[in-house]
């Protein structure tokens, strides 16, 4: 028979599924693209999530690839888990998104995100995520939200660790996402609307988005490599102890500043392929305005997500350096 993802990416909203797994593990569909499995004994509870944005194919491959190894009877899960696929026909078209970017709709007012397939898609997972994480008690909860980038970077795999509010960031979620093989971890210093900083939010969860490399097609990924985040889910996933000494110690970044595209006159003084992370020597112009120049004036700079076609108003890149954890 063909698996979940095949049968999902020929059309297939919701592809039938077992209804229980040997060791008693309950599977249910809760929607296009969601799937939770649960044992009767769990642990705790992970969203794991791949194609918010629809061509970001390597992230899904490891998902859905984990999903059939438990369909399957080859892999017995010791925790509730809910895979969710973010933007089923963006990712039947293998396209970054449809009319929106769905990343950008989590936790908005309805009425200020109209009611487009984007922002419908956003609603619906926003209260599949809230079922899932309030409908059989309280326990540890952990969400990775799955992407490979537009762009290269100079640092290939980085996590962005959505703004904690008046929570501490977490030292042994930094030291978990250096086990999977993350480089970097960018600590966010406000609200974004993302799907991971909803699930902190809203949700309770450790919520993290994890840019995991550059986007390809389906099959195309084998230069994509997440054998450190494939075993640390699997870790997860059958309860096994992770193992200690493998990964890296991720270097932590905050954000400097913004740059604010504020008119049509906006000019970006980076190449269109720049890297994330780019090193941005002190003095630089790195952007001119109708109302003035943005001079780097901060040490060890560099930029990330530069994107000067962004409607006036909006973000056209951040501007992040080093940091450490505040000592408490
Ligand atoms: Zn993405």
């Amino acid at each position: 028979m063909s698996s979940y993802l095949e049968r999902f990416l020929a059309g297939d909203a919701e592809p039938t599924l077992p209804e229980m797994l040997s060791g008693g593990v309950r599977v249910r569909s809760m929607g296009e693209g969601l799937v939770c499995v649960e044992p009767s004994q769990p642990r705790y509870d992970l969203l794991i999530s791949s194609g918010i944005h629809g061509n970001e194919t390597a992230p899904i491959e490891l998902a859905c690839g984990l999903l059939q190894a438990i369909l399957d009877d080859r892999l017995v899960p010791q925790a509730r888990i809910l895979f969710a696929l973010g933007n089923p026909e963006a990712i039947r078209q293998g396209v970054r998104y449809l009319d929106d970017d769905l990343n950008r709709l989590f936790g908005k007012d309805p009425a200020a995100t109209g009611q487009g397939p984007a922002a419908v898609r956003a609603r619906i997972l926003e209260s599949a995520v809230r079922q899932f994480f309030s409908e059989r008690g309280e326990r540890w909860r952990l969400h990775y939200d799955l992407h490979t980038a537009i762009r290269g970077s100079k640092i290939e795999k980085f996590a962005i660790y959505p703004f904690p509010h008046d929570d501490a960031f977490d030292e042994a979620e930094i030291a978990r996402l250096g086990r999977c093989g993350i480089e970097a971890v960018l600590l966010q210093s406000k609200p974004s609307p993302t799907f991971s900083y909803f699930t902190r939010r809203h949700c309770g969860a450790h919520g993290f988005t994890l840019e995991l490399g550059k986007a390809r097609p389906f099959g195309q990924n084998q230069a994509v490599d997440l054998r450190l985040l494939a075993a640390e889910l699997l870790a997860l996933i059958s309860g096994e102890p992770a193992l200690d000494g493998v990964g890296v110690t991720p270097t932590l970044f905050s954000v400097s500043r913004e740059v604010i595209k504020q008119s049509d006159a906006f000019v970006l003084h980076v190449a269109d392929d720049v890297e994330n992370f780019t090193e941005l020597p002190q003095g630089m112009t790195l952007a001119d305005d109708a109302t003035g120049s943005f001079v780097v004036d901060e040490i060890d700079a560099r930029i990330v997500f530069p994107n000067p076609k962004v409607k006036n108003g909006l973000r056209a890149g951040l501007v992040v350096v080093p940091t450490q954890l505040p000592t408490r």
